[in-house]
């Protein structure tokens, strides 16, 4: 969902480049995928992993090493929080309102996250024919619906409850249009960007819409608490397995005053928090902090869980979502929608993208029946 690149832009990446360094801290836990895991002798897939399904070729949602869910939750070490902030509402183009936090001053190099998006979306706005290369984007749609065109012939809607996991890959176009409602009411939702492993970068793209109803949904803590399993692995139950090719897990967790949870997550993965209603207090003993609407709560690494409570007197229930995802050691160069591992490989997508080459052969022509009424 970002800015349409027209032809002049080539002139000015040496100036508008944007380059996020990942040199420091981020612990390689590729190790709990083995690299020989990657075909990497097959030139023409760049280093397709390995498996049976031929639709699929990400790494495991759930590590071989994740065992938590067979201890009890009071076994786990909770999670510090490392920073919490207000993601601050502005505006992106005519009649959309994002909240971003990811991706901002305040949360960069955050592998495999790079950025996250609340956004409203009124009609007669929406995000017209854009392409994409080296990232995967999930929407998930709180409210109306979005429509979903690319120029590979793929067209579809995903309404309120569903998410859309898609693998940009070598290169996409496509157009996301919010529903035009009756009513005026505008179409709300969450959008992530997951980088993708280098050895997966020129994927060819994929798309796997993941209906609500297709979402496992638990009650813990004596109906206090509920979990809608997106993504992962929560209190035994397991979500869909083969969504995004760069492991995330992905939580909607609604608690009612008084009730609580500790929800086991991969040791060593990047975990945080958006909070979408009420307050709730995250981490335990003297590190506990209330937390409300809007924010962006970054858990530190050390640690094998999340705490949540919220309080009995809360005069309403606390909602947030919960995110982990396998940090990438590898470099971050982004510039717009090309997310790729150095500037070259950026000059190169936009070449491709303006010579529709590479991944970008269906682009020559292609206008997007749902984006028309934005151009121009
Ligand atoms: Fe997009």
């Amino acid at each position: 969902m970002k800015l349409l690149i027209s032809s002049s832009i080539i002139c000015a990446i040496a100036i508008l480049l944007y380059c996020g360094s990942f040199s420091s801290i981020v612990t390689s836990l590729l190790e709990q995928y083995p690299l020989t895991a990657y075909n990497t002798s097959n030139s023409t897939a760049q280093g397709v992993l390995l498996k049976k399904s031929t639709s699929f070729f990400g790494l495991p949602l759930i590590p071989a090493t994740f065992f938590a869910s067979d201890r009890p939750a009071n076994m786990t070490v909770p999670r510090a929080i490392k920073q919490a902030f207000l993601a601050i509402e502005q505006s992106e183009g005519a009649g959309a309102r994002v909240r971003r936090s990811i991706g901002t001053p305040k949360l960069r190099n955050f592998s495999p996250f790079l950025m996250l998006d609340h956004f409203s979306v009124s009609p007669g706005a929406g995000f017209p024919d854009h392409p994409h290369r080296g990232q995967e984007t999930i929407t998930y749609i709180l409210n109306g619906a979005v429509d979903h065109q690319d120029f590979a012939g793929n067209t579809g809607t995903i309404e309120k409850g569903d998410l859309q996991f898609m693998t940009a890959g070598r290169g996409i176009v496509h157009a996301e249009m919010p529903r035009q409602n009756s009513d005026g009411s505008a179409n709300v939702g969450m959008q992530l960007w997951v980088d993708l492993p280098e050895k997966l970068k020129m994927c060819e793209p994929r798309y796997r819409d993941l209906r609500a109803k297709e979402i496992p949904t638990i009650q813990v803590d004596e109906g206090n608490v509920t979990i809608k399993i997106i993504s992962g692995q929560s209190h035994g139950t397991d979500s869909v397995q083969e969504l995004a090719y760069t492991p995330v897990w992905i939580f909607d967790i609604t608690i009612k005053p008084g009730g609580k949870v500790t929800q086991p997550l991969p040791i060593g993965w990047n975990a945080f928090v958006y909070t979408l209603k009420g307050s709730t207090a995250f981490g335990v003993g003297k590190d506990q902090t209330t937390v409300g609407q809007y924010h962006n709560v970054v858990f530190e690494q050390k640690g094998d869980s999340v705490s949540a409570e919220v309080a009995k007197e809360a005069k309403e229930d606390g909602q947030f979502f919960l995110v982990a995802g396998l940090p990438l050691d590898q470099k971050v160069v982004q510039y717009g929608p090309f997310v790729l591992n150095s500037q070259d490989e950026v000059y190169q997508a936009m070449l491709d993208y303006q010579s529709h080459q590479n991944g970008f052969e269906r682009a020559k022509g292609w206008e997007s029946e749902i984006g028309k009424s934005m151009v121009h």
